[in-house]
């Protein structure tokens, strides 16, 4: 498993917003999300394939990694992961190769440590690739995931990462600018910011270090902002200041639009945009709480609803057939469902000639009020993929 900063570079945009969630997450325990495995094996094909190319591994030695790094995807998403790496791969190289146009001693680190506990105590990060010519340094970020378009434009994150590459550089070269840039191949996306190494070099002693020094004494402001769910914060679900933000809208509920000021207005609907995302997320995080054995006052776990289903189409149309029912009434695309055959053959007819195909597969566990009348669902039996939220 890899090291990870409390201060962390990837969290840079929580904790420097909201000082406090450093604090409030370590309440919580970290998952890996799938996209969050996707990513890792992008990283780790992409430096494996980079550092090949770059002689600093041998081909044998590629082929027993990347092997094993794919044993366990499937054929296409081997395929999709083999061309967006290749992507990556021909724009580092040819980044790469304008810098060694301009200085032929340029330099290229793969993966490499970055050290910015100079702005952020103990805070480091790995960056995918740092190009320096001595002038300039060159950042590039790889973002595999495909939900959110990643800009780099005052990305903290990659300011942190160029922060570091300049405790590598700074010293030794005189370097002007640096450069960070977006590779996200999955949906086109390249983008690119570039600071004065002066400008850099301020953000990090008036904007980080104090930041930073409340996040990790545990001091700081809780602050709500578009970082707590672009963040993934793991104390949203308790947080009040996050519950709070979305609880406002109930102040306005209680009188008639038009009593409402344009500001009131406007911040009721933004509270509006999250308000959804909020109930969702609270939802699903109180069903697995309870999923996982834990009791919440005035709330259990009970058996959702499920519809009625064939066991066997096949036979089900068989039936039909051999009563020789039009077959246009029960098929159009596809055999109609249960409750439309019902309808359609009445349910006396529906039983007699259907009944032993019919089965009603149990509900996924749901979240229900205490005074419910259905029976409490043994969260031990359960099969954790068949839930609802
Ligand atoms: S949910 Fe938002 S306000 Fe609450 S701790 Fe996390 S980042 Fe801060």
């Amino acid at each position: 498993m890899s090291e990870h900063a409390r201060l962390s570079a990837s969290g840079s945009k929580k904790w420097l917003n909201c000082p406090l969630s450093i604090t409030l997450e370590g309440y919580f325990e970290d998952e890996e999300s799938s996209y969050a495995k996707e990513g890792t094996i992008a990283h780790a094909l992409g430096e494996l394939k980079l550092k090949v190319d770059l002689g600093k591994m041998t081909r044998s030695d590629f082929v027993f990694k990347r092997d094993a790094l794919l044993k366990d995807l499937t054929k296409e998403e081997e395929k999709e992961l083999e061309n967006y790496t290749e992507d990556y791969v021909e724009f580092v190289t040819e980044t790469y190769n304008k810098a060694l146009a301009n200085c032929e001693e340029a330099e290229i680190l793969i993966e490499e440590r970055l050290d910015y506990s100079k702005y952020a105590k103990e805070g480091f990060g790995t960056g995918d690739v740092v190009i320096c010519d001595y002038d300039s340094i060159e950042i590039i970020d790889l973002k595999y995931g495909k939900g959110v378009k990643v800009d780099a434009f005052e990305n903290s994150q990659l300011m942190l990462y160029g922060l570091g590459a300049l405790e590598i550089y700074g010293d030794l070269f005189d370097i002007k600018t640096v450069k960070m840039t977006v590779f996200q191949p999955r949906l086109d996306n390249i983008s690119t910011y570039e600071i004065a190494t002066q400008d850099l070099l301020k953000w990090g002693k008036e904007v980080v270090f104090d930041k930073a020094e409340q996040a990790f004494e545990g001091i700081g402001e809780c602050n709500y902002g578009s970082h707590c769910d672009d963040g993934f914060c793991k104390a949203k679900h308790l947080c009040k200041t996050y519950t709070e933000h979305h609880t406002q809208i109930t102040k306005y509920e209680s009188k008639h639009p038009s009593l409402m000021t344009d500001d009131e207005l406007v911040n009721a609907y933004e509270i509006a945009l999250s308000y959804d995302k909020w109930v969702k997320s609270l939802k699903s995080y109180i069903l697995q709480e309870l999923l996982k054995g834990k009791k919440l006052p005035g709330l259990k776990l009970v058996e959702g609803r499920s519809n009625r289903t064939f066991t066997d189409e096949n036979k089900v149309i068989k039936c039909l057939e051999e009563r020789n029912f039009d077959r246009n009434i029960y098929i159009t695309e596809k055999l109609a469902s249960v409750a439309e055959l019902e309808k359609i053959l009445g349910k006396d007819n529906f039983n007699e000639l259907l009944g032993e195909f019919i089965m009603k597969p149990p509900g996924a566990p749901t979240v229900a009020k205490i005074e419910d009348k259905r029976p409490e669902y043994n969260s031990a039996e359960l099969d954790f993929q068949d839930v609802e939220v």
